[in-house]
């Protein structure tokens, strides 16, 4: 098996900001990413994506790190679970880096089978039935409102919002004002920082009967005991993002939140996150499918896991404005493999990128 990669700075359309970013620097504007591909003797290939963020203390450098010592011999698209075994064992661990093996493993091994990803892995996918919320980061009341405006319409019905900054109920008004009727995620990437202040923020935004769940509250580092005392009296759902990593922390969020959401990124791959989203239906947890700002390969592997969720905020691609792959359509917020010419594997096709170490990817 031979391993190749590449890193790639995604060009985000619009600055972002999360909380605990500089909203006020003017937001991010560009996301580097490492793509990976792995072909073996026979010339079947499989692709995959790292998408670090530096939430989690990754990036570019410590995926370059961990693909630099993956020794390529012990990866086989006939033998996923001592591949996946081996990735596992890699020291010091990275799980963008592996979820980027993990994608090329599970790419070549249902492409070599004649059949999606879903299909490979025992799922289906329901056309038709899976909608995403469009993402909005921090910004003024003003800019939040012309985006969200504008998400509406270009046929969004749902958006979620990162909150966590003074101008919190300011940006909310004015964009709930902008996208009259249209339901409201709210996200605080663990801004609140004690039980009461989570509370008190809570009660507001159910108090607009606009928003439909809160996403991580409060920092996951809290103890059980206020996560609890915020569940018996939240009026909205709480859903566990940072809090839910891996299937190995659905116990305490069985005990803490209502809802976790996971990412291929954080949890190493398709193949752990199929386990999260198990772990997390087996303990009563409501799931959701999240993402970092990505290329359409991450967004569209998530989308093959789309069946086993109950929310979908696959919309990374959508953020970016040079996006090197064609995959899973959006179409007014609705995902779907209809029309996607790729048939096998994660049905993604690459599209073009200058001076790249991957062949084209012919759709099969
Ligand atoms: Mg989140």
């Amino acid at each position: 098996m031979r391993l190749t990669h590449q890193s790639f700075d995604l060009r985000l359309r619009d600055p972002w900001a999360i909380s605990g970013t500089s909203a006020s620097g003017g937001g991010k504007r560009i996301h580097p990413v490492v793509f990976v591909q792995l072909e073996d003797a026979q010339g079947r290939r499989g692709i995959g994506e790292a998408s670090p963020s530096s939430q989690y203390q990754e990036d570019v450098h410590s995926v370059s790190r961990y693909l630099a010592r993956v020794d390529a011999s012990r990866l086989s698209f006939d033998a996923l679970a001592d591949s996946s075994a081996y990735l596992d064992s890699i020291q010091p661990f990275s799980p963008p880096a592996r979820c980027a093996l993990d994608l090329a493993l599970l790419d070549g091994a249902a492409r070599s089978a004649g059949v999606p990803v879903y299909e490979f892995l025992g799922l289906g996918f329901s056309e038709g039935r899976h909608v995403t919320s469009f993402s909005l980061g921090i910004d003024t009341p003003e800019v939040m409102a012309r985006k969200a405006a504008a998400a509406v319409a270009a046929g969004m019905g749902l958006l979620k919002v990162k909150v966590g900054v003074p101008g919190d109920r300011e940006n909310l008004s004015a964009l709930m004002t902008a996208a009259p009727g249209v339901p409201i995620r709210v996200d605080a990437n663990a801004a609140w920082s004690d039980r009461e202040m989570a509370l008190r923020h809570i009660e507001w935004l159910a108090s607009t009967g606009r928003v439909e769940f809160v996403e991580q509250p409060m920092p996951p580092s809290l103890p059980d005991a206020d996560w609890i005392w915020l569940k018996e009296r939240s009026p909205l759902p709480l859903i566990g993002d940072e809090l839910y990593q891996t299937a190995d922390d659905a116990p305490r969020c069985a005990r803490c939140v209502h809802g976790v959401n996971v990412k291929l990124v954080k949890t190493g791959g398709l193949t752990p996150a199929l386990r999260a989203l198990r772990t997390a239906r087996e303990l009563g947890l409501k799931t959701m499918l999240g993402c970092m700002i990505e290329s359409s390969l991450l967004i569209t592997a998530a989308a093959h896991l789309a069946d086993l969720t109950d929310y979908l905020d696959l919309d990374g691609n959508l953020l970016i404005s040079n996006d090197p792959f064609i995959g899973v359509q959006c179409v007014g917020g609705r995902l779907g493999f209809d029309g996607v010419p790729d048939r096998y594997g994660l049905r993604v096709t690459h599209c073009g990128l200058d001076g790249s170490v991957f062949q084209a990817n012919v759709p099969t």
